[in-house]
């Protein structure tokens, strides 16, 4: 095994939630936090990466035991843990100097019918632009090194986070550096 290290740094150019499931108050659409802060979860990132590296490679992927690039690296069924590690990524704190979220409240759409709900306003909470960084570790071993490049284009493709990456929130862009 043979590990290597980079460090991320995820510009964020437009706003993002990442829903926390929790609704408080008047706002129904909490962004996730960490110790208070607005962050994102590595989980999020690696499903990303995990998506775009199928994209690229193509694995010879089946259901249950699969020692395909995609399981070898991110984890399969059976004993296959994972061998990606993604921190969470946390902002950087030159991005924490004044108040990161604001609230956005739009009309609840009935997506169905086209018509606006009026009594029915939406609250997000949504985070703003700023940059969020962290480290990646990844374990390889003689067959996974050779996508070692697969793997670091599927992290620099990642083009958004959050909801409504359709409708332009989370655009983001991603810096990616070989530490050892
Ligand atoms: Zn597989």
């Amino acid at each position: 095994m043979q590990l290597k290290e980079y460090s991320v740094r995820i510009e964020v150019k437009t706003p993002f939630n990442i829903a926390s499931g929790e609704a408080d108050g008047y706002i129904h659409k909490r962004t996730v936090r960490l110790k208070g802060k607005p962050y994102i979860p590595g989980s999020t990132i690696k499903g990303k990466v995990r998506s775009n590296f199928y994209k690229l490679v193509l694995p010879d992927h089946k259901e249950g035991p699969c020692e395909c690039p995609l399981c070898s690296i991110f984890g399969g069924q059976g004993y296959n843990p994972s061998r990606i590690y993604i921190d969470d990524l946390i902002m950087e704190e030159s991005s924490e100097n004044r108040e990161p979220v604001f609230i956005r409240i739009s009309s609840a759409i009935d997506r169905y019918k086209r018509t606006a709900k009026h009594e029915a306003l939406f609250i997000t909470e949504v985070v703003k632009p700023a940059v969020f960084i962290g480290t990646i570790k990844v374990y390889f071993d003689e067959e996974t090194l050779k996508y070692k490049q697969d793997l670091e284009l599927a992290i620099k493709m990642i083009d958004s986070v959050g909801n409504g990456g359709s409708r332009g929130y989370g655009r983001v862009k991603v810096y990616l550096e070989e530490v050892t």
